[in-house]
């Protein structure tokens, strides 16, 4: 029997998909091999990889002036190679600090030496909310935001507004097709594909065509954007079998109706827990209202003790994933698109229940 998954990521895959998966693993549609098995370069993977990118751009709403790439590394290597293509020496490499992987994206710039300056921070009250107000440095290249901060559970709900010629970047790992935005805004848009897209392995980014002129072009092939969108993400090998994996999620993704019905879907999720917490002094959320997540919900009970009581009992009824993370402690429901609803009304009750019984 298949858990109740409520892990931040790698996370839970719809079950159907890993269905008809398991059913073309060994004979992948007749060819008589696993996707697997299969050169990156024969034309039964040009399929695969083809359909993906297309069908991932289609989800979004976006056009031919955007170039969806699949590469290695995850998040984290984007991190780095954003400011090494984006920003020049004499140009400010612009950050919103929302938290630990905002927090790290922001390091790998100071790093490699790139004037780096934090326009606003939440640091103050222990990354519980958005920051609203800002300004840019003088002379900036770019803006980097984390839409979704998967650790303290906070996430956008507007886009910022950048002056013509700063590029806008952002980091959706966490909240990549969870809902409709407005894509078109951002230049980059990339993440890993473990939390609401797929397996580990691949990371996504869109790019946005027109601003590669602006490439550092000294740069090490395999940082180098450039690189991987001339050669459609095969420069080297890439990872084949997740990209095919969320090939099959997009198909899921578009077949249920797109991402009006997903957003319509992880409302109706997110709220059923918290309506707990506003209608309870027991389970306390930990994010201010009007910048709670849809896919990570972070929450603490009275104690510590009761706490990890709450993650053995909940694990016991086959609900996983709970514990929050270790840099912050308490507990977190990850609600990413493919959780069923179920998973959340059995944990809702649980909750309810575990209230009245401690
Ligand atoms: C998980 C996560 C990352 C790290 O992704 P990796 O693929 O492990 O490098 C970065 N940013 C956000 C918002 C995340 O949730």
């Amino acid at each position: 029997m298949r858990v109740h998954n409520f892990s931040a990521g790698p996370a839970v895959l719809p079950e159907e998909v890993l269905k008809n998966i398991q059913e073309n693993l060994v004979d992948y549609k007749g060819f008589g091999l696993s996707v697997m098995e299969m050169s990156h370069r024969s034309a039964e993977y040009d399929e695969i990889i083809v359909g993906a990118k297309t069908r991932m751009k289609k989800i979004m709403g976006l056009g031919d002036d955007y170039e969806v790439l699949f590469l290695q590394g995850g998040a984290s290597t984007q991190f780095l190679m954003i400011p090494l293509n984006f920003c020049p020496d004499d140009k400010t490499a612009n950050y919103i600090d929302t938290g630990t992987w905002a927090t790290k994206a922001l390091k790998e710039a100071a790093k490699i030496g790139k004037k780096m300056h934090i326009v606003a921070s939440s640091k103050d009250k222990n990354y519980t909310y958005i920051p609203k107000n800002w300004e840019l440095a003088e002379n900036p290249a770019y803006l980097h935001i984390t839409t979704n901060n998967t650790i303290r559970g906070t996430e956008w709900k507007t886009d910022p507004v950048v002056p013509e010629g700063t590029f806008l970047f952002a980091d959706m790992s966490s909240d990549i097709l969870s809902k409709p935005m407005n894509f078109e805004k951002y230049d980059i848009i990339y993440g890993g594909a473990q939390k609401n897209i797929g397996p580990a392995g691949a990371t996504f980014v869109i790019i946005r065509k027109s601003i590669i002129e602006k490439i550092n072009p000294n740069l090490a092939s395999m940082l180098d954007y450039n690189t991987h969108i001339s050669k459609g993400s095969m420069f080297n090998t890439p990872p084949a079998f997740s990209i095919y994996v969320i090939g099959e999620v997009l198909k899921w993704v578009e077949e249920k109706g797109g991402l009006e019905v997903r957003e319509k879907f992880n409302i109706e999720k997110a709220n059923y827990l918290y309506n707990i917490f506003d209608n309870s002094d027991y389970y306390r959320g930990t994010v201010v209202k009007e910048d709670r997540s849809l896919m990570n919900i972070p929450f603490r009970l009275p104690s510590e003790e009761l706490e990890k009581k709450f993650i053995a009992e909940a694990k016991a009824k086959g609900m996983i994933g709970l514990k929050g993370h270790r840099s912050v402690g308490g507990c977190r429901a990850s609600v990413y698109n493919s959780l069923p609803m179920k998973a959340v009304q059995d944990l809702a009750q649980f909750m309810i229940n575990f209230e009245k019984k401690n």
